[in-house]
């Protein structure tokens, strides 16, 4: 009787342990790809109302299917020191970008804008070319100048360079990609006409819609609405140029960077709300708070506006996730941070820096082994190692988030490396670029 009886206790171990063993997981055959789609700035609390009234399909379903929640990130929320966390897995003071521009004077008495050259950790690129991984960059914060890698790096001075009409910079544009010559393909993309690029974003012509509202108030000749055509323009080559390097590439990583949704939420509230509804929040603010009724009925509101934005986001990123070739990859799609409102010298304020604590932003994530629900809180230090681990690729100590372990369904063994930032490559500095990204921040309202 006895006998039986352990055989049976060993009979339940041994198949409890085969049941949760790592070998009972998830297996996948081929090398495991993982897909980043950064959209600068995007909120739940503008994109859940819209899912509300139908206008969101896409984001309903990935709600629905797939893990998601909000990605806690850090305060001031400026978005040259959240990407580069988000890409190195660190904090500012270790990855040393902690503004726009850098606090030290240059050999011209200016503050220079900081560049990739200015990174001193290793970025998630750097980490897979050690291990012998190819990466395609489309547009990543801070990606200027291109250095090299094994894949392809578009980086975020391209898009201005490539709509140039001036004869100079166009000379430039090779300077803005990795490896240079791939600039020409590229650049075939571009569709300069404004008109044209509306129509196949079905983007609205804001400054148009501001002008019939008629306010009398003169926003129109702020650079901000001055610089939206430019914009549009370029996200759409953006959005061109990342469809077909991902189509047309090989890669184990893939991490393309949207900005229109920053844009178009920095003039939402300002232009586009009346006065007297304006005077009601700011009557309305106790304790530096809005009611929680009244605050969901101005998101609403903001959503209404900036909708044909998430709309374009959801054409974009559904040709990514549609694609037959990477059924099987890991995609996350996140923000940087989202947009609150608060009260500043007697007046509501609606932005992503000025709040006490940076607005959240969020995380989609969907592939092979990923658990569907809602992500317990995730950190913008979280990506990195997460990637490395999804990855199966050594993880490094000094990062400061951890892989998003809580929603794999499997697990492997993590080894541990210390990854060490390149040399960047010698570099002539470009004023003209650089003159024309700091004219951009100026417009947005991040520098003064
Ligand atoms: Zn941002």
């Amino acid at each position: 009787m006895e006998v039986k009886k352990n055989i049976l206790l060993f009979l339940i171990l041994a198949f409890a342990f085969t049941a949760c063993s790592p070998k009972a997981a998830t297996v996948k055959k081929d090398r495991p790809v993982v897909v980043i789609l950064g959209i600068d700035g995007a909120c739940w609390n503008l994109i859940d109302p819209l899912v509300a009234k139908g206008r969101l399909p896409l984001f309903k379903e990935l709600k629905e299917k797939y893990a998601w929640g909000y990605l806690r990130t850090s305060t001031p929320a400026k978005s040259p020191i959240i990407w580069t966390s988000i890409a190195t897995g660190k904090t500012q003071a270790k990855h040393g970008i902690d503004d726009f521009r850098s606090k030290k004077k240059d050999a011209r008495g200016k503050f220079s804008m900081f560049t990739s050259r200015d990174i001193r950790e290793a970025l998630l690129w750097d980490m897979l070319d050690v291990n012998r991984r190819r990466s395609v960059l489309v547009n990543w914060y801070l990606s200027y100048p291109p250095q090299p890698l094994n894949g392809v790096n578009v980086s975020d001075y391209f898009r201005s360079s490539a709509i140039s009409s001036n004869d100079k910079k166009k000379n430039m544009l090779s300077q803005t990609v990795f490896p240079p010559e791939r600039s020409a393909e590229l650049v075939k993309f571009l569709v300069p006409d404004y008109r044209q690029a509306l129509k196949s974003t079905n983007l609205p012509d804001f400054p148009e819609l501001y002008k019939q509202m008629n306010t009398g108030i003169g926003y129109l000749d702020l650079p901000i609405f001055k610089n939206y055509p430019e914009w549009v323009v370029q996200e759409k080559l953006v959005d061109d140029v990342a469809d077909h390097l991902f189509r047309s590439e090989d890669f184990d990583l893939f991490a393309a960077y949207f900005k229109m949704s920053d844009v178009v939420q920095h003039f939402a509230f300002m232009s586009f709300i009346d006065d007297a509804y304006k005077k009601i929040l700011d009557r309305s603010f106790v304790n530096g708070k809005l009611p929680d009724d009244l605050e969901t009925q101005a998101y609403a509101k903001i959503a209404d506006i900036v909708c044909p934005v998430y709309q374009n986001l959801e054409r974009s990123i559904g040709r990514f996730l549609n694609n037959k070739k990477y059924r099987d990859a890991y995609f996350i799609i996140l923000s940087d941070h989202g947009f609150s409102f608060f009260f500043r010298n007697n007046t509501v304020r609606y932005n992503h820096v000025g709040p006490e604590i940076a607005p959240d932003g969020i995380i989609i994530m969907r592939g092979p082994g990923i658990k569907p629900g809602k992500i317990k809180l995730a950190r913008i230090y979280d990506i990195a190692p997460t990637v490395l681990y999804l990855l199966d690729l050594p993880l490094d100590r000094r990062m400061d988030g951890e892989p998003l372990l809580r929603l794999l369904t499997f697990r492997h063994d993590s080894h541990y490396t210390v990854y060490k930032k390149k040399k960047p490559q010698p570099f002539k500095k470009n004023l003209e670029l650089d003159e024309k990204n700091l004219q951009e921040l100026k417009a947005l309202g991040y520098i003064n």
